[in-house]
């Protein structure tokens, strides 16, 4: 039946084109339903099994988040909120889920319902669920805005108190991040208190409204920002630590294969070029050259291996370059551990084959019963391949270094201050 439907006549009206839009729409809906109820049928049979196996309760579901995420394609950290919505859909909200089955809510939407019911009771859920759903008769014209504030009105009105502290629980999430943007910028977010994050953005229009040089009002802000937190003024020259991985014939300029910033993305050569350029021009720079190896097939760097049971800073910084991100498949969240495929205690080498680049979750993920990592070099490349405990098998590569496997020396530049200029040679 999903064949007749997607068979696509191209003669269709645009009528019949439209019901099509609208049938496939439903169908996601209902797929997610379907999902969500199998994901927690599958949690409450792991839990079932490893009572029955005799697993302390603080141990049980180890894992299973990741397992859940890799089999829907998404970075393991999205785990835990995919259980946590199928349990909730599941056990405490039937009819969202009941809506979200006959194509009513789309699966955000019901995200977004489980999202703001979050602090809640059972109790008051299953009475947000009935309330909700019978307010909405069908969610007819609800866009997402209007789904939640409903859901978080109800939520605030059946325990305040809950919601508060939910509030004053957000306050330990307080962090900064930053992401790329495009043309060789990045954005910086802080997430804070409310009263915090206002203030700081009124002061910051403050000092736009006094300053008259000729720059933007964004500008201005933007300049104040760096300015107070680095101690700095914006039009001098930055201090960072830079990690730039380049082919040395792009820093040559004989070709303009794209760099990789580490933390940041592939960089264009001629940007490239310009940061190291500037580097090398300051004279409080310091540059020392080092090598290492690249395979001539595959573009990866060669094994590196040490007796050591913790990786020695030579070969994690190696592995680092090597993975660039959290080698688990989908994740692609920065490294903060290197882990040991094999572990030590069962024999395994603290090498560039047996070491991975992992986030903190998927360390911690991998460690649970039934997973199983391994490694190994084939033909240059780095392969990992992830078994899960219900025997899935998800493979990782190595990314190739930037330039092309044919030519064999890479430059890597690091640093302002301290340049750390390293050519890989083919092995
Ligand atoms: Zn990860």
């Amino acid at each position: 039946m999903i064949e007749q439907l997607f068979e696509l006549d191209a003669d269709a009206s645009e009528a019949q084109l439209r019901i099509l839009v609208e049938r496939c729409e439903q169908l996601k809906s209902q797929a997610a339903a379907v999902q969500a109820r199998a994901t927690a049928l599958w949690a409450a049979k792991r839990a079932a099994a490893e009572q029955a196996a005799g697993v302390p309760v603080r141990r049980r579901g180890r894992g299973l988040a990741s397992e859940v995420a890799l089999a829907r394609r998404d970075a393991p950290v999205c785990g835990n909120t995919h259980l946590g919505v199928a349990k909730a859909l599941v056990d405490e909200m039937p009819r969202t889920l009941a809506a979200l089955e006959a194509g009513q809510l789309s699966e955000y939407r019901a995200l977004l319902i489980v999202r703001e019911s979050a602090c809640l009771s059972v109790q008051d859920r299953l009475t947000l669920d009935a309330e909700l759903n019978e307010k909405a008769q069908g969610f007819q014209g609800w866009g997402n805005r209007r789904v939640a504030a409903e859901a978080k009105a109800i939520t605030a009105r059946l325990d305040a108190a809950a919601v508060v502290e939910r509030n004053n629980k957000a306050v330990k999430d307080r962090c900064v991040t930053t992401r790329p943007a495009p043309n060789g910028m990045v954005y910086v977010t802080f997430l804070m208190p409310l009263a915090q994050g206002i203030g700081m953005y009124a002061a910051l229009k403050r000092e736009a409204d006094v300053c008259g040089d000729g720059r933007s009002r964004n500008q201005v802000m933007a300049d104040t920002a760096f300015e107070r937190v680095t101690g700095r003024s914006a039009t001098e020259p930055v201090n960072v630590h830079l990690l730039l991985v380049m082919a040395d014939t792009t820093l040559a300029g004989d070709d303009t294969e794209p760099a990789w910033l580490q933390g940041y993305g592939p960089i264009p050569a001629g940007f490239a070029c310009k940061l190291t350029g500037d580097a090398v021009t300051d004279k409080e720079a310091k540059a020392t050259l080092r090598r290492l190896y690249r395979h001539p097939r595959s573009g990866q760097l060669v094994a590196m291996e040490s007796r050591s049971r913790t990786f020695p800073k030579g070969l994690a910084r190696f592995i680092g370059i090597r993975d660039r991100t959290c080698r688990t498949p989908y994740c692609n969240a920065e490294i903060r551990h290197l882990d040991h495929a094999t572990p030590d205690r069962d024999g395994g080498k603290t090498s560039a084959v047996n070491g991975l680049g992992a986030c903190e979750a998927c360390n911690y993920a991998k460690e649970a019963p039934g997973w199983q990592v391994t490694t190994r070099d084939r033909d240059g490349t780095h392969h990992a391949e992830f078994r899960t405990p219900t025997g899935a098998r998800y493979y990782s590569l190595a990314p190739p270094l930037p330039g092309t496997p044919v030519r064999q020396k890479i430059s890597l530049l690091e640093g302002r201050l301290s340049i750390d200029l390293v050519t890989f040679e083919a092995a």
